[in-house]
């Protein structure tokens, strides 16, 4: 084996103490800590594991959670009204309306109805403009994670070639749009590419965010190149990245596991956008 493995296990850890430091300081100035409102809606099981860690996460790092359970019938006007209820609360700093929703509601609305300021995940279309513009404000926490993992392992990122497989709103548009902003020449990937292994080995950087498992191959690796797999999937042999991580690894300068690489790492910068939305909320109310 001769890659570096970037422990996001640790990682996470780092950065929730480091949360739970600044949360502490933000109560001492304020007399008051930052508050997520978690929005789940329905019985997926997945989702309310979830929305369970995230507010566990919460009260982990000092963090207020206010929780709003739906009934899977809920109609998307009942919804779109708690969430401009959530962002007329002066309690609530951060709003997180957990995804997918079911089938009859639209997501776009809702996402859109969220005030960009409580805008947690980084999802609105705001977000993702001033992201885009090179002045961000609330990053999608998947890519803001991949980038301290990046720093972290020391990669360096100004002048690097980074190719970035996937180009959805939660995590590819963004890793793209965050790896510009730090200097890298960026190239993005997605299922009309052509010749995606021969685009993959220009990669001193290599993420993959595509959602099937082992679509990158270990051929694919630039020597010693950083690999960051993003990808999830639950197979017969268990958890899965993107990535053939066992041949990946013997090409790879330094590379994620998974689990145990960005996975750990969405929950910590949810924790750490929560309180930068909290401490930007109370400057401007000054
Ligand atoms: P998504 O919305 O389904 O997007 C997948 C992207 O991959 C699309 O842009 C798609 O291209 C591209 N793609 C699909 N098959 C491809 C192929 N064979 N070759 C090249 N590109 C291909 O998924 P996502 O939300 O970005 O999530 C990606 C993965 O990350 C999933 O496994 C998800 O579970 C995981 N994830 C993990 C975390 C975490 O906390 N670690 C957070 C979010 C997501 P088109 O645009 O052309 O369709």
């Amino acid at each position: 084996m001769g890659a570096r493995i970037i422990d996001g296990k640790a990682v996470s850890t780092l950065v929730r103490s480091e949360v739970k430091e600044d949360v502490e300081q933000f109560i001492a100035e304020h007399s008051t800590s930052p508050g997520l409102a978690t929005v789940l809606v329905g019985d997926d099981p997945a989702s309310h594991v979830y929305v369970g860690n995230k507010i566990k996460a919460c009260e982990e790092a000092g963090i207020r959670s206010i929780h709003h359970g739906l009934p899977a019938d809920v109609s998307q006007a009942e919804l779109l009204s708690l969430v401009s209820e959530l962002n007329a609360d002066d309690a609530v700093d951060g709003i997180l309306v957990q995804m997918p929703l079911p089938d009859h509601l639209d997501q776009d609305p809702v996402v859109a109805a969220i005030d960009p300021s409580k805008d947690v995940d980084g999802l609105t279309a705001t977000s993702a403009g001033l992201l885009a513009q090179g002045r961000p404000r609330l990053v999608p926490c998947t890519p803001l994670g991949v980038m301290r993992l990046l720093a972290e392992a020391d990669v360096e990122v100004s002048g690097a070639s980074a190719v970035v497989v996937g180009r959805s709103i939660l995590v590819g548009r963004p890793m793209a749009a965050l790896l510009t902003n730090a200097s890298a020449t960026v190239t993005v990937c997605h299922s009309r590419t052509r010749d995606l292994g021969s685009v993959c080995a220009q990669a001193d950087i290599l993420i993959a965010a595509v959602g099937s498992p082992h679509t990158v191959e270990g051929t694919w690796v630039k020597p010693g190149a950083a690999v960051i797999d993003v990808g999830i999937n639950r197979t017969d042999s268990g958890l899965v990245g993107d990535v053939d991580f066992d041949a990946a690894v013997e090409r790879a300068g330094a590379i994620t596991p998974v689990p145990g690489g960005v996975g750990p790492m969405t929950i910590a910068m949810l924790l750490r956008n929560t309180l930068a939305a909290a401490s930007s909320l109370r400057r401007s109310a000054a």
